[in-house]
């Protein structure tokens, strides 16, 4: 069993967030165990205090000193808890890190994760936003979640019609759940595996791949560990290495207009990057709105914008949150300006 958990005050959360802003934390604790929270919540001393549960501080923006408790999720585990139909079912505590657990699935043979490789941040968080890339997003493999509610002080298990999962979104964002604290998630991974290669790019890399490896005659199915791999090779092209650069990858969602407003739009600017929804909206590339505004790889004091990829905004050094709200600010306005659509923020304000 874990020890007590201690409590730390005044803590440095520059290593903490991918960012690498450096504020820090009135309280800090690292959570281990899912019993710690109860313990530590039903101080009333604790619980009265504004809370920030941290994953792997890869989606947030530090916009300053965090004046209240900080949970930080490091509980570790993962195993096979079983069957349902066709799917074999998975769960890891919340503090996993996230690109280890799809490593660990692959390696025990079972496909269904592969297109989410590579995403920093942990297990618990995945939900949150519904993370999202290369053609799928948590809720096509979700099966359900454990989650500590501060207020009973009690476990609740959540289906995914519970979790309300949307694009970049869950019920986890909103007043309903955003108290609460999320321990564990499992997974539902099918058994009849088949490659999602809707999106054009990943399909392309895999071919590409696959034809310098083929030796003999004939075509093989690629195999899940092929396609992880294909789309750990794109990201690493594409992506800023947290490590190197500080950033917390996409930092706006792609816009979601009407198909009357795209229409209008597309009359403008013909070159419009554009996807058609099957619920009849239209969603717009951020990315390409950005890049055509011409801040790709331009700078505002020591946040910028990552040359490769204008949705990738970044901390050049010693950038404050502040400074990043600035930049992201100044690009919000001239996207409203030039296309009349409001980019939000995809990272967590804090
Ligand atoms: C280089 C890079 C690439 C990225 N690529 C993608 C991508 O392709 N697709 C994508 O969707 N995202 C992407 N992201 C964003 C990020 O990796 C994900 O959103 C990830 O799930 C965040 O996990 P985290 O543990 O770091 O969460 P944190 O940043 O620590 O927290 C994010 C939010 O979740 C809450 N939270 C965290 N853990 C819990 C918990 N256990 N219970 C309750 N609330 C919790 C926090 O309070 C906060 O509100 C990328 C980020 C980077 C830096």
């Amino acid at each position: 069993m874990p020890s007590e958990p201690t409590l730390q005050h005044d803590f440095s959360l520059r290593d903490l967030n991918t960012f690498g802003i450096d504020a820090r934390a009135r309280h800090y604790v690292r959570i281990t165990a899912a019993h710690q929270l109860a313990a530590l919540l039903g101080e009333p001393r604790l619980a009265a205090l504004p809370r920030l549960v941290l994953g792997g501080g890869s989606n947030l923006l530090l916009t300053g000193d965090f004046d209240g408790l900080v949970l930080h999720m490091a509980s570790s585990g993962r195993e096979i808890v079983g069957a349902s139909g066709e799917h074999v079912l998975v769960r890891a505590q919340a503090g996993e890190n996230w690109h280890g657990f799809v490593e660990w699935t692959l390696a025990q043979g079972l496909g269904g994760l592969e297109n989410l490789a590579l995403i920093p941040g942990t297990v618990g968080a995945a939900p949150i936003q519904n993370i999202g890339a290369y053609g799928m997003e948590t809720r096509d493999v979700f099966h359900s979640l454990t989650a500590f509610d501060p207020a009973t002080g009690t476990l609740a298990n959540l289906d995914g019609a519970a979790c309300r999962f949307a694009y970049r979104d869950s019920l986890f964002k909103h007043a309903a759940g955003r108290g609460l604290i999320i321990v564990d998630v499992t997974f539902a991974l099918p058994r009849e595996w088949r490659p999602n290669l809707r999106y054009a790019e990943l399909a392309t890399e895999l071919d590409n791949a696959l034809a310098s490896a083929r030796t003999g005659e004939g075509v093989a199915e690629p195999t899940p560990r092929q396609v992880a791999d294909a789309v750990i090779a794109i990201r690493r092209r594409k992506l800023p290495d947290p490590a190197v650069i500080g950033n917390a990858g996409s930092f706006f969602k792609n816009p979601v207009v009407s198909a009357q407003q795209c229409a209008a739009l597309l009359e403008r600017h013909p070159a419009l990057v554009h996807h058609r929804q099957d619920d009849g909206s239209v969603k717009l590339a951020a990315g390409w709105l950005i890049d055509q505004c011409g801040w790709k790889g331009r700078n505002l004091g020591p946040a910028g914008v990552y040359p490769k990829q204008a949705l990738v905004l970044v901390n050049n050094g010693g950038a404050s949150g502040a400074d990043v709200q600035r930049l992201a600010q100044a690009i919000q306005a001239d996207v409203l300006d030039r296309y009349g659509v409001r980019l939000e923020p995809e990272p967590v304000f804090v």
